[in-house]
């Protein structure tokens, strides 16, 4: 009965954005009469101390049999020694999914826009999404070694896998301003040569999509110099994997950022902010949640289709950064705990 979500809360600042998360997720759906199961599972450092595994069985079980995953944050300096590595985990865990979409979308919030590195009027009207693949290229390509003389690392992309992402872009851009944006580095590289090819082969398909190439150089300039420009940014592993971190500072916290990783129609997504286990802050009830909030309302539109559901939590995020509820990474003194009870305020009063 319900919906069936297994949490991985992790490490970190991971337990204490995924608390206030749970509450919110609980009391936005009891107002819909709709239930939320959740399955709490160990994942990541906090997985290694207890079983040795990053990624154990009995998470890997419940993972398997999940309708959605939500996900803190995993890592942390006391496993940076370790034999087990939390990351793994996490690679695991995305194998697992088939997870090969990754999507994050940036906005700027009007109430702490002055926190960004860009000036005001570049910010305007900031609302991009990057869409990044996150199975093949340069971090998974064989041969990988290093050894005195030499490191090697193989970058390859099959068709299937270039096209699989470019459809799932197209699709979104299809929802959005109709906008696509493809990344590359055609004019050196081979599989980058197939992935523009693979695109314009794709796009008689999405007529009502307009599709522009650029080079990933050039896309990091675009990045800061023109950001309101972009609606959805496709782009491979790596490339993916450096832009949507310069894209994630133009909002002026990484803490405000959410993101999800899709597989197949039909398959479980992960749901996840896009920082990480900011250790320097754990345990006290100092870090922000909104990138966490806001991953569970992704995963409300996305896998379940709770659109009402998944705009109420987004509307009290931005009523409350409005009204100066602000965490520390904003420049404020509101806690964790805080930030919390005031969007539960908000929603039972907008329920
Ligand atoms: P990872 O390798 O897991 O990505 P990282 O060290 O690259 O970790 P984060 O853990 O995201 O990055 O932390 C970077 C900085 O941002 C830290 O100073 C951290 O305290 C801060 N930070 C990250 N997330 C939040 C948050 N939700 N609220 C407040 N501060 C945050
Ligand atoms: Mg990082």
């Amino acid at each position: 009965m319900g919906y069936n979500v297994t949490v991985l809360a992790g490490d970190g600042i991971g337990p204490e954005i995924m608390a206030v998360t749970q509450t919110v997720l609980t009391q936005v759906l009891a107002q819909s009469e709709q239930q939320i199961q959740f399955n709490a599972q160990l994942f990541g450092g906090a997985a290694i101390d207890v079983t040795g595994s990053p990624f154990p069985p009995a998470t890997q079980a419940a993972v398997a049999t999940a309708d959605a995953v939500l996900l803190g944050s995993v890592g942390g300096p006391k496993w940076d020694e370790a034999t087990e590595r939390p990351e793994q985990g996490l690679l695991a865990l995305r194998k697992q999914m088939g997870v090969f979409a990754n999507v994050r979308p940036v906005k700027i919030f009007s109430a702490v826009k002055h926190l960004s590195p860009l000036r005001e009027e570049r910010l305007e009207a900031v609302d991009f999404v990057v869409v990044r693949e996150l199975l093949g290229g340069l971090y998974f390509g064989e041969p990988k070694y290093f050894n005195e003389k030499e490191g090697v690392d193989t970058l390859r992309y099959d068709k299937a896998s270039i096209e699989r992402i470019v459809h799932y872009a197209f699709k979104l851009a299809a929802t959005r301003k109709g906008e696509l944006t493809s990344i590359d580095k055609a004019n050196v590289l081979a599989s980058s040569k197939l992935w523009r090819q693979t695109v314009e082969e794709i796009a008689p398909l999405y007529r009502e999509v307009r599709v522009t190439h650029l080079y990933v150089d050039a896309a990091a300039m675009h990045l800061i110099q023109r950001p309101a420009q972009f609606d959805v940014i496709v782009t491979e592993n790596m490339f993916g994997d450096i832009l949507s971190d310069e894209a994630s500072v133009l909002g002026g916290s990484l803490g405000l950022l959410p993101s999800s990783s899709h597989a197949q129609a039909g398959r479980a997504a992960l749901y996840e902010p896009i920082h990480g286990s900011a250790p320097d802050i754990a345990g006290q009830d100092c870090a922000n949640p909104i990138g966490m909030l806001l991953s569970a309302a992704m995963m409300l539109r996305q896998s379940f289709q709770l659109e009402a559901e998944a705009t109420q939590i987004e509307t009290a995020v931005e009523t409350a950064l409005a009204a100066g509820f602000l965490t520390k990474d904003l420049g404020g003194q509101t806690s964790t705990r805080a930030f919390g009870a005031k969007i539960s305020e908000l929603i039972e009063r907008s329920g």
